[in-house]
């Protein structure tokens, strides 16, 4: 049986829509079952076996299924679902006279009263920006939009055996989000913090097993149900790009 606590905590631990958080619906009603609910934003994605799939133990499958989604509260979801909005949404970062744009497909909930416009999407912000320096080279700001769509983050891999090391940094703390160092042939060690989004890794104890930990959109989760969202992770990896 999945952790469900876990998945919940994955996605936030509170209604996307109102907010309200599981401490609050403790607080409140004394427990938070059949509060909370995973929304597909695309329902054509929904994995026919979904219902399966997310009574299971932790798997790259329920993760998988749980990224397509948004986490509601029943009363949010009804309303997503009585209203029935597809919206879509494009931001633009500009930073240090640099600009990226991405645009976000999703649903909406609209309160009329308020006058309040609520846009649900389950994709990934990247428009966070980075100060990056290839080797010897000026640090250049570039967005995570251009790292990971843009491939520049794989090219910059490509050509470690060149630069000897790659620094990136996250552009408000100026702390290490990821660090790459060469080493020889094609072996590099590569660190990163876990809060950057940049990769999406799996963890076994031994060679063969299923995952002991997954690594993506900025979180660690184990097997044994923790959530972790600070912490470096150090691989010595062998490049196939
Ligand atoms: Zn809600």
């Amino acid at each position: 049986m999945a952790n469900k606590e876990q998945l919940f905590k994955y996605k936030g631990n509170k209604c996307a829509c109102c907010g309200i958080s599981i401490i609050e619906m403790v607080e409140r009603y004394g427990t938070f079952n059949r509060m909370l609910e995973f929304n597909h934003i695309n329902p054509d994605d929904k994995d026919p076996e979904y219902s399966n799939i997310i009574r299971r133990v932790l798997s790259t499958k329920q993760l998988d299924e749980v990224d397509k989604c948004v986490l509601l509260c029943r009363n949010c979801h009804g309303i997503l679902h009585a209203q029935n909005i597809n919206a879509e949404w494009e931001i633009t970062a500009n930073v240090d006279g640099q600009k990226a744009t991405q645009r976000f497909k999703g649903q909406a909930i609209v309160d009329l009263k308020k006058n309040h416009f609520t846009f649900l999407t389950n994709e990934r912000m990247l428009l966070n920006p980075y100060h990056v320096i290839i080797g010897a080279s000026k640090p250049r700001t570039l967005f995570g939009i251009q790292l990971e769509t843009e491939s520049l983050l794989m090219s910059f891999l490509k050509d470690i055996d060149k630069s000897k090391t790659i620094k990136i940094f996250f552009w408000g703390t100026q702390k290490i989000a990821m660090e790459a160092e060469y080493i020889c042939g094609r072996d590099i060690i590569l660190k990163h913090d876990i809060s950057f989004s940049g990769f999406k890794s799996e963890l076994m104890e031994n060679k063969g097993d299923s995952p002991a930990i997954w690594i993506r959109n900025g979180i660690a989760l184990t097997k044994e149900g923790e959530i972790k969202k600070s912490g470096t992770v150090t691989y010595n990896m062998e490049l196939i790009v």
